[in-house]
């Protein structure tokens, strides 16, 4: 994920922290200094309170990092490949490269989530239980983490499909139906609906006079949110799902070469043909690939006398095989930002798909309201 922080690497998988967990991590210290605990502990000194809330933001924060790290660990376990979780505003998200291939498989991995949460909450909980001051900055941060584990258990719990619970509802409506796109469907309908609700509840509070309901509002938009996207881009992923890429894509074979200079290349390639983007090879060889976008840096006099091969991008090359299909293209395309990839098959070039003819495929197929056979 972008605009984040790696902080550091756990059982080889990467942790970072997203640049709003700053903003967050100020407004929970602030609140639990300035608000809840003057509200419940009068007698402590002003210190205490923001040393205490600083505290406890910490171990907010290691909770879910914990919750975070035992789902991609059921992950792994499972099989399937973790690149890292990024903690962000309201939790966490593990950046999986792939979907669970079946429900046991995202079953598991989404009830252990809200388990460990769950866990965390009865050992603070026990842990309280010994402490003899139940007036001590002790007492009160543990208290607070026993409270929000179990509020992080009950919430991700929600049936509401990106929450955990809806997970959970789309694995078993998955293993019952058969139907992935059907058990999404009806757990990111159950998503939306939760994040309207908890919208409608959140505005009544404010209206109410209770400002906290921002929180909820702000929490109900988001999820009703996510679903919806999570919606569209399943039913994205399962239009391209099985579509080789020679069959629906125009791959432009051409190449140039490396020597060919800027002036030809934009006229020639670019202007003639309207492209954006075209790979260099010598003797069959991919070199690179060249965009509107390089071009762009080099000022229009110094055209003539540029070779390509001084413009191009070398590394990394991202590419794709004729045999592979469209989602693999997209895919590729979206986790490293790029307009296109290569097509590239026995080391030799045969052309290059790009952003715009997934997309016009896409469109295409649903002005033909195409449906492949046996889908
Ligand atoms: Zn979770």
């Amino acid at each position: 994920m972008k605009h984040s922080l790696r902080l550091m690497r756990i059982a080889g998988i990467d942790i970072g922290l997203h640049y709003s967990w700053i903003f967050i991590f100020i407004l929970i210290t602030a609140s639990l200094a300035a608000g809840l605990f003057p509200q419940m502990y009068p007698e402590w000194e002003q210190a205490t309170y923001w040393i205490t809330g600083i505290l406890a933001a910490l171990l907010l924060f290691v909770s879910v990092l914990i919750h975070e790290l035992a789902h991609s660990l059921v992950a792994k376990a499972r099989g399937m490949s973790v690149t890292g979780i990024t903690l962000f505003l309201l939790g966490g998200v593990s950046n999986l490269e792939e979907e669970p291939e079946e429900p046991k498989v995202e079953f598991s991995m989404a009830i252990v989530g809200p388990l460990a949460s769950l866990i965390l909450a009865g050992v603070f909980w026990g842990l309280l239980q010994l402490v003899e001051d139940r007036q001590s900055p002790l007492a009160a941060t543990i208290g607070y983490l026993a409270l929000i584990n179990g509020v992080l258990a009950v919430f991700n719990l929600l049936p509401g499909y990106p929450l955990d619970g809806g997970r959970v509802l789309r694995s078993i409506l998955w293993s019952r139906t058969g139907s992935l796109i059907r058990a999404t469907n009806i757990a990111a309908t159950v998503g939306q609906v939760l994040g309207w609700a908890l919208i409608a509840f959140g505005l009544l509070q404010v209206l109410a006079g209770n400002l906290g309901g921002l929180w909820l509002a702000l929490i109900g938009w988001f999820l009703s949110s996510s679903a919806e996207a999570s919606r569209q881009q399943l039913t994205m992923r399962e239009q391209l799902r099985g579509v080789r890429v020679t069959e629906a894509v125009r791959t432009r074979p051409e190449s140039i070469g490396p020597d060919t200079n800027i002036a030809e290349l934009v006229n020639e390639v670019f202007r003639r043909e309207q492209r954006r983007a075209v790979p260099v090879c010598s003797d069959d060889r991919v070199l690179g690939i060249v965009t509107i976008t390089d071009v762009r840096e080099v000022p229009q006099e110094k055209w003539s006398q540029t070779p390509v091969r001084e413009i191009m991008t070398r590394e990394p090359l991202y590419s794709v095989s004729s045999k592979d299909d469209l989602n693999t293209a997209m895919t590729l395309i979206t986790k490293h930002d790029i307009n296109q990839v290569l097509v590239v098959d026995n080391n030799r070039c045969t052309g290059v798909v790009n952003r715009a003819d997934i997309l016009n495929y896409l469109q295409l197929s649903h002005e033909l309201s195409f449906r492949r056979p046996g889908r």
